[in-house]
């Protein structure tokens, strides 16, 4: 076989596979007043909620795609009990829930064994009392993570963990971030890590085993990222790419799928409440970036998004994700913390 039909025979083989690959698609549902504490605006310790608005908008868009998501749910939001009735919504509509931590502070990674169980436990404990459904999938705020984290997730019994994004472009996302910001010094030292570090970008893109020692492991299901360029094309992207030119979106988002399909990587797409709503809805947040695009456009670049997805994968909450992964285990390498 020549080399160029042996590529012509590769790319059949990948394109003509009867059954679909799986992919998962997620939410962080990140409240009001977790934006204004990132930006360093004042009020936000009085814990404002837009779920009211955003939960049965999001939960009436994913019924018309027919699709079920995980919603990672940050525990603080459950202290309310208007929140709760909304969230509450979320199970009744047949979603995952999963945890996105107690307080969701962007800096898990300085915290002890001891705080990070805690924070942990007592986010699992109000997630279950507020949705009826126990959280055993964990995503960190601001995708921060630590071996202690892990350690504390496996003790737990959780399926996975989904803190990871990489990239090389976190400390890019993360300068961007400063400068839109009313932060002090102070607490920009507070976030200095905040979007991970450059070297996040040599960490694994497929689904892993992380081996904690006495055979103890957890699966880890990366944030995926353009396979090999590792640049994120996760729906904030998308939309701020559209903010220029939807074509220019399309091609991008086409390419990263491409390349997922080339690559055999099973893409892990990762949702914010403001891709999907905007000033026109949540006027309190109309100041944030990307918050002038409609909703109506944020909602047709989702609906493209998917649908592109939905031509090659199936799409899958994530435990159900990571119950399809277990099944085909030969593919799930085992990585040593600090090896990767
Ligand atoms: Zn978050």
């Amino acid at each position: 076989m020549t080399p160029l039909n042996w590529q012509k025979s590769r790319f059949q083989n990948i394109f003509n596979m009867n059954k679909k690959a799986i992919a998962s698609l997620s939410l962080d549902l990140d409240n009001q007043w977790s934006y204004m504490k990132i930006h360093g605006d004042e009020g936000w310790d009085q814990y404002p909620s837009y779920f009211d608005i955003f939960i049965p908008h999001i939960l009436n868009v994913l019924d018309e795609l027919d699709l079920k998501i995980t919603f990672f749910i940050v525990g603080k939001d459950t202290e309310s009990e208007d929140n709760r009735k909304y969230l509450r919504m979320i199970t009744k509509r047949g979603h995952e829930v999963g945890n996105h931590s107690y307080h969701h502070e962007s800096w898990l990674q300085t915290y002890s064994y001891e705080k990070i169980e805690n924070e942990i436990i007592n986010a699992e404990k109000a997630i279950l009392d507020a949705t009826g459904q126990k959280p055993i999938g964990f995503r960190g705020p601001g995708f921060s993570w630590s071996k202690d984290l892990l350690r504390v997730l496996e003790s737990r019994g959780y399926k996975y963990d989904a803190s990871t994004l990489p990239t090389f472009l976190g400390p890019l996302a993360r300068a961007y971030y400063f400068a839109k910001s009313d932060l002090s010094k102070e607490e920009k030292r507070a976030r200095k890590e905040l979007f991970g570090k450059f070297s996040e970008g040599f960490r694994k893109l497929k689904p892993y085993k992380w081996a904690l020692g006495e055979g103890k492991t957890i699966l880890e299901i990366p944030v995926t990222t353009m396979p090999v360029f590792k640049s994120p094309f996760h729906l904030s992207y998308l939309i701020f790419i559209s903010g220029f030119s939807m074509l220019l979106m399309k091609a991008y988002l086409n390419f990263s799928l491409f390349m997922c399909k080339l690559t055999k990587t099973s893409p892990s797409f990762l949702l914010h409440p403001l891709d999907l709503i905007s000033g026109d809805k949540v006027p309190q947040l109309a100041f944030f970036p990307g918050m002038n695009l409609p909703t109506e456009k944020k909602i047709e670049v989702f609906k493209y998004t998917l649908n592109q997805i939905k031509k090659d994968f199936e799409v899958l909450p994530m435990l159900n994700f990571a119950d399809g992964l277990i099944r085909q285990k030969s593919n799930i390498k085992v990585v040593r913390l600090g090896e990767n």
